[in-house]
């Protein structure tokens, strides 16, 4: 008996492909980045090329270079609201920061960093001392344009260097800066809520306690 596969091939000669003008691929390949380059020149999603440093690209909102202190208020060095806990110091990977806590003069905490440098030659961009942070203090920064031919005086950056308003990181990062105030402005409600709460208590106790001592100084 014959094989099944055997009995449904046609007969008669293969089917060859059709005929085609030879180069035509070439051809259509040429066509095809003489038009991404014409339309490079008016066409802005094939605007790959930047004038740089003329012009700048758009950074993407998640790229991350180096970190930076956010302050509250005009003063960039009282406004500081790292507290100096060395939570980032201590799990920074490559361990290019630098903290010394500010005490007054009974060597009490200030809560403050007196010295706080990042070796910015070292660091590898990591994030985490942003993501450990718990005082919303330290954040990525989006600057790229660095270099120096001092190698390590200047690319030592102090607290000063790292300074950055809250208004820099709302405009570098608008949800995470939108997310942070709105949460320190919760926390700082719930906060005065708690101490007038406790004011409140407070002045009740006095009250009562004017009271029954009234009470108990009345002739009977
Ligand atoms: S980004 Fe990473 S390497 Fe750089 S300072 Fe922060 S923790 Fe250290
Ligand atoms: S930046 Fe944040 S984690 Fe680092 S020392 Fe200041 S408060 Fe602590």
């Amino acid at each position: 008996m014959e094989h099944p596969a055997t009995t449904s091939r046609p007969s008669g000669p293969p089917p060859t492909a059709p005929w085609t003008l030879p180069g035509i691929g070439l051809l259509k390949g040429l066509a095809v980045t003489a038009t991404n380059m014409i339309q490079s020149y008016y066409r802005k999603d094939r605007m790959t090329t930047v004038q740089y440093p003329e012009e700048r690209a758009t950074i993407s909102p998640n790229f991350r270079n180096f970190p930076f202190l956010v302050y509250d208020g005009s003063d960039a060095m009282a406004g500081l609201r790292c507290t100096a806990c060395s939570i980032c110091e201590n799990e920074c990977p490559p361990q290019c920061i630098y903290i010394v806590l500010d005490r007054d003069e009974n060597g009490k905490s200030l809560k403050r960093p007196k010295v706080f440098d990042i070796d910015v030659s070292v660091c590898m961009n990591c994030g985490i001392c942003a993501e450990v942070c718990p005082f919303d203090s330290i954040y990525m920064d989006g600057e790229y344009e660095l270099s120096t031919s001092d190698r390590f005086g200047g690319l030592l950056f102090n607290k000063q260097r790292l300074a950055r308003s809250t208004d820099y990181h709302a405009q570098l990062r608008p949800l995470q800066a939108a997310e942070v105030a709105a949460r320190r402005k919760a926390d700082e409600d719930k906060k005065l809520a708690a101490q007038a709460a406790k004011e409140a208590k407070a002045k009740a106790d006095k009250e009562a306690k004017e009271k029954a001592a009234k009470e108990q100084a009345a002739p009977e």
